[in-house]
């Protein structure tokens, strides 16, 4: 497949991007240095498997799927054709007051079958905040329903990411999305990142370390009063805080401290989800299980805004019984489960299926993280090399022997991302410390991966030789 490389006329980009900083607001982008030009909109215009178009007609190998999430690759007729027959068909109705269609109904079905055991019911929103958002409010409704009202507090940890809403901001575990927000919102608790590359002590191995965690955790369960702590929400592989995979055993001591202070456990899979590690689930990898399930991204790979949470037959029994009281539940969005959505989840999954990407993200994933730390291992700035699937990190170091960070002035992550992307392949510089992340579509293919490897090889000798 070829990409149309027919690019905008010079004069018509001037006009674009200038009529991009005169009027938008851009997520996560430096407000002021974007609106005087001191960094350029990146104006992106069509894109087919890992491959995208800007609209110079520059191409990029796109080794982060859009943020995490094109699973599938770009340009896939098929799933803009699902969408384009339900916009014709039923463009919308809502799903209140138990108002349904067929893809909402196929689509629940479907996730309830690949779900790990015990979770029984969907509720549909557009993007992973708003999904988080949910889970805190039916952990609380439950624990009201239940006659716990003082059992509200919600457990994250400190680098997490769990989407930037008021609450889920909050949830989140970097300091950016709290600054001059007036964030955390009390009831959020940050316990620690279970992140062994960065541990304080030496002479702990990676199960004691995990054992550390959930000692950690369970002696803030007791300084709150477990009768206080309502619910624990992780990533199983942490995501934008570093890609950093669980250290050995964590995610078993972790939920036998959750157990034993009944503590819901909220598993957010919106980037471990629909093959991202090479299981279907993170929860299936590691054990974990979950009374709640957050989706997103993988889910239609992007194609349509959708996201869900998958709710337990714990929960679930007691919301139920809640009806009687409560009568109906006072929770939901214009566009919950909205068809163009759940349409494009149908599509999305039967490629996944189809096309057997799940292990595809198995294996081209080894291969990847494979190539990296060979292609790593003589550099003298890299302190470690980690991943898991299709998701994949390089740290930085100034001194790797002794785990010492560069400071963070010299912005090595961000050098090398851009000496990346100078040759045409984009990565990404992670906002919390100098970390260079990975995670591609999964329809890489095996020469992709090597051009990933080779680009990241070189930019990080330039930077390396910068630095001397
Ligand atoms: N949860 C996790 C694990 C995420 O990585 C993200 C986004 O990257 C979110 C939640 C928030 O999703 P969204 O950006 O769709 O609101």
């Amino acid at each position: 497949m070829t990409l149309n490389t027919a690019s905008i006329p010079n004069d018509t980009l001037a006009e674009l991007e200038a009529a991009d900083r005169a009027y938008v607001l851009h997520p996560s982008t430096n407000l002021k240095a974007h609106a005087h030009g001191l960094s350029n909109p990146q104006i992106i215009a069509g894109g087919q498997g890992a491959t995208l178009r800007d609209a110079h007609g520059k191409e990029y190998l796109d080794a982060f799927a859009g943020l995490y999430c094109v699973n599938i690759g770009y340009g896939r007729s098929e799933v803009a054709d699902a969408i384009s027959r339900q916009a014709h068909e039923l463009a919308y109705y809502h799903a209140y007051a138990g108002h349904s269609n067929e893809p909402l109904i196929a689509l629940s079905e479907r996730l309830i079958r690949m779900a790990p055991p015990g979770m029984s019911r969907v509720y549909y929103g557009l993007s992973g905040s708003d999904a988080n958002e949910t889970q805190i409010k039916l952990v609380w409704y439950y624990n009201n329903i239940l006659g716990r009202s003082t059992k509200k507090k919600i457990i994250s940890r400190h680098r997490a990411y769990h989407g930037s809403g008021l609450m889920t901001g909050s949830l989140t575990g970097l300091p950016v999305f709290h600054q001059a927000f007036d964030l955390p919102l009390p009831q959020v608790k940050h316990t620690l990142t279970p992140h062994y590359y960065r541990r304080d002590e030496d002479g702990m191995s990676e199960r004691e370390f995990s054992r550390h965690c959930a000692a950690e955790l369970e002696r803030m369960i007791l300084e709150e009063g477990p009768d206080t702590v309502a619910a624990f929400i992780g990533e199983p592989v942490l995501g934008t805080g570093g890609i950093v995979p669980p250290p050995e055993g964590y995610w078993e001591e972790i939920q036998t401290v959750l157990r034993r202070y009944d503590i819901l456990l909220i598993a957010d899979e919106v980037i471990t989800g629909f093959g991202r590690i090479g299981t279907t689930f993170g929860c299936e990898k590691y054990g974990i299980e979950p009374d709640l399930m957050t989706l997103a991204k993988g889910l239609t790979s992007a194609y349509a805004p959708l996201s869900a949470v998958l709710v337990g037959e714990r929960v679930w029994r007691v919301l139920e019984e809640g009806s009687d009281k409560l009568g109906p539940l006072g929770h939901g969005w214009t566009y919950s489960a909205h068809p163009l959505g759940t349409a494009a989840a149908l599509a999305n999954l039967d490629i996944i299926e189809r096309e057997n990407l799940v292990r595809k993200s198995s294996d081209t994933g080894a291969y990847l993280l494979g190539s990296l730390r060979e292609a790593l291992k003589d550099s003298p700035i890299i302190g470690e090399v980690r991943g898991v699937g299709m998701l994949a990190a390089v740290e930085f170091a100034r001194d790797p022997a002794r785990r010492l960070p560069f400071d963070s002035v010299h912005k090595v992550g961000v050098r090398v991302y851009e000496a990346c992307r100078a040759q045409g392949v984009l990565a990404r510089a992670m906002p919390h410390g100098d970390i260079l992340g990975f995670a591609p579509p999964l329809v890489l293919t095996r020469a992709e991966a090597d051009r990933i490897v080779d680009t990241t090889r070189q930019a990080v000798a330039a930077v390396t030789e910068e630095l001397a």
